[in-house]
């Protein structure tokens, strides 16, 4: 397919500069345009804003956020192969690329935030995807440096993501996520369309802040998950023993003999606040 921006294919780019992808760096490429614009679409206007993007390898998600009118995309990537690959693309779209040579998991994202909006879209490799989005939800003040992040998973990890009480997929990241954001899978993607294709399906998970989420120290919700759901078939007031089992419970006004994954996000909250 012809690429919109005048750019050469992005096959051609991978073979120019060798691009062979490596497994340990979680390398699947998305090559077809169309699903390049469709992840960057998924993040709404982008018009004035500023991108982060992780991973951006031979830059084909890239393109499609720099062509869609982003103002500036600031791109993280570990391997400094596709180091001129994006410089390519850089040298197209003067003053509006920034490539950090450099590990996204080792990077203060809040840091480098610009004034003005910022939007996260990113390809994420599997293998470091879900400590990223954790970290992105964990800061101690609220609402974050980032108004969306638009991510693409492997199929399983976004429907923890979007999980709630009573889905078989609720878990730690199901209550992390719920509470401080509003998630939602926005498409699935299918293994051939990556080069090389993964074992499995993927999905686009797009999340919005919440503005006023309930007051809750997060070290304390971490903790009253951990042990819940570190044993999630026992009842809570097994699970939390160490944390005060039935005494916490009947304090948080919690029934003792509930199992963790029919406790809403609130009422983790109530738990943890009441630690
Ligand atoms: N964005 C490209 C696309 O959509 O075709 C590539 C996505 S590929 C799934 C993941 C990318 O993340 C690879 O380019 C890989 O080199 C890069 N990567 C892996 N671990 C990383 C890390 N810790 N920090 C930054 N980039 C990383």
């Amino acid at each position: 397919m012809a690429a919109l921006d005048g750019l050469p294919p992005l096959r051609d780019i991978i073979q120019r500069h060798r691009l062979d992808a490596r497994k340990a760096l979680g390398q699947n490429f998305l090559l077809d345009l169309n699903l390049t614009q469709k992840v960057a679409r998924t993040a709404g206007s982008l018009e004035g804003v500023t991108v982060f993007e992780v991973g951006p390898g031979p830059g084909g998600l890239t393109r499609a956020i720099l062509a869609l009118g982003a103002a500036k995309v600031i791109a993280v990537e570990r391997d400094a192969r596709c180091l001129p690959a994006l410089a390519e693309i850089a040298g197209h779209y003067p003053g509006r690329l920034e490539v950090i040579d450099g590990d996204a998991l080792k990077t203060d994202f809040a840091t480098l935030a610009p004034q003005g909006p910022v939007k996260i879209i990113a390809n994420l490799p599997y293998n470091v995807g879900t400590q990223l989005l954790v970290n992105w939800l964990l800061p101690a003040h609220w609402p974050p440096f980032w108004q969306s992040l638009t991510l693409m998973f492997q199929k399983e990890v976004g429907q923890r993501i979007v999980a709630q009480e009573g889905d078989d997929h609720y878990g730690r990241l199901g209550v992390l996520c719920g509470w401080r954001t509003e998630a939602r899978m926005a498409f699935d993607v299918p293994p051939q369309a990556f080069t090389p294709p993964p074992k499995v399906t993927s999905t686009v998970v797009h999340l919005t802040p919440k503005e006023n989420p309930i007051p809750c120290a997060v070290d304390k919700l971490e903790k009253v998950t951990q042990a819940a759901f570190g044993q999630r078939r026992k009842m809570l007031r097994q699970s939390l023993k160490p944390l005060g089992g039935e005494a916490l419970l009947l304090k948080a006004d919690i029934d003792p003999q509930r199992r963790a994954e029919t406790l809403s996000v609130e009422e983790f909250c109530r738990l943890a606040n009441c630690l």
